[in-house]
């Protein structure tokens, strides 16, 4: 996998703060319209089609003739990390990859004054993780348009591009954990991925309470139950070239790590007790804290990652009762604390889940081509609808 190697590109510009800005006469201004729906990859990063992106750029001509030498987009991934292997150093906290470059001219021409339209499309492919905000780094594609005149002018655009990631709900995931030394076990069941909005329901049987002796019996109470949801952030910083001294190498960096909670609860009320069958049964609902900016799973060969965890943790109280009264019960004084961790995926809602492949919007050669002709523009608008409401 090429993405996501290290590689810089081009130079910084530098400012003369002493000279006074001036602005130069520019021949002309660029702007965009984008076609294509959100960018949305559906499903894993091993089994998505990918994201179509498709619309066209609009050079305006302010000059009565331009003659362009070059006119070239790239669409481009920068991580930057706010842990860099060398404090204050830009070439160790940001890393430039080039995700696809359009070539717009195949020859110098020369443009009259007005407005010329440039077509785009690229397939996004479906491996590429998406934009992310992370404790320790930050992930985000842009897309710069630089046109240059036959003097050397440069007309400039840019852009950023949001890249979200939905995962297809599959089959609810049933667990079982065992507390040893003591006969509880307790099965769990979890959706099989939840969202940065919204609850979602966990079951959960806790059985092999009650140990029955000859004539009494020994009894574990549910005294308290809370659950909570950990976020970790990993980040791999790479050096720079000035710096690999630093991390002992080329190729090699420094892995930094970040654990905390994204929401917690105490569940008060809603299980049901049952010493005759030996079992407790708990149903509550779990959501993440959108105050605690909850942020979806995301893994890059570079070494960011993010990914969630549900910790439940129950104290129990053991009682002793005879079996003559077996609500005469008395606290032996006994108590365990039982905590116990589940994986959990957290992902953009997929709506109506459309991809590319499924329903195409227009889709354009690198030269300019008739205008795009929607024959589901209805549907392609309901899916804009449907997923511009994900916007956090
Ligand atoms: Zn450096």
């Amino acid at each position: 996998m090429d993405a996501f190697k290290r590689h810089s590109l081009g130079g910084r510009l530098h400012s003369d703060k002493k000279s006074p800005k001036v602005e130069p006469q520019r021949p002309g201004t660029l702007d965009m319209v984008v076609e294509s729906p959100p960018l949305v990859f559906y499903n894993t990063p091993a089994q998505s089609s990918g994201a179509l992106f498709s619309g066209q750029l609009k050079l305006n001509i302010t000059e009565p003739q331009t003659t362009l030498d070059k006119f070239e987009m790239r669409l481009l991934a920068t991580v930057t990390t706010k842990k860099p292997v060398a404090q204050h150093c830009t070439d160790c906290s940001t890393q430039t990859t080039e995700i696809h470059k359009w070539e717009f001219l195949k020859e110098v021409v020369s443009l009259k004054h007005g407005m010329h339209q440039y077509p785009f499309s690229h397939l996004l492919p479906g491996h590429l993780p998406a934009t992310t905000h992370g404790t320790l780094a930050t992930l985000d594609y842009s897309l710069c348009a630089v046109a240059t005149t036959s003097t050397g002018e440069k007309i400039t655009y840019k852009r950023q591009l949001d890249v979200k990631r939905a995962i297809f709900p599959g089959n609810e995931k049933h667990s079982i954990r065992i507390f040893p030394p003591t006969n509880l076990t307790a099965s769990v069941t979890l959706p099989p991925v939840i969202h940065p909005i919204g609850d979602f329901p966990i079951e959960m049987r806790l059985s092999g309470l009650v140990t029955n002796k000859e004539d009494s019996q020994t009894r574990w109470r549910l005294r308290k139950l809370n659950w909570r949801i950990e976020e970790t952030h990993k980040f791999v910083s790479p050096a720079c070239p000035k710096h690999v001294g630093k991390v002992g190498g080329e190729g090699k960096g420094v892995l930094h790590e970040d654990v905390h909670v994204i929401a917690n609860e105490e569940v008060k009320t809603g299980w049901k007790t049952d010493f005759a069958q030996g079992n407790i049964d708990a149903e509550f609902r779990a959501a993440c804290n959108m105050a605690l900016k909850p942020v979806c799973d995301m893994e890059s060969p570079n070494g960011m990652e993010v990914k969630h965890n549900l910790i439940i943790e129950m104290v129990v109280a053991e009682e002793w009762a005879p079996l003559k009264k077996p609500n005469q019960a008395t606290p032996t004084g006994a108590a365990r604390v039982l905590r116990t961790q589940f994986h959990l995926v957290l992902t953009e809602r997929a709506g109506m889940g459309i991809s590319w492949d499924e329903e195409q919007p227009p889709m354009y050669e690198d030269v300019p081509a008739s205008p795009p002709t929607y024959v589901e523009d209805f549907d392609i608008a309901r899916l804009e609808a449907e997923t511009s409401s994900l916007h956090i």
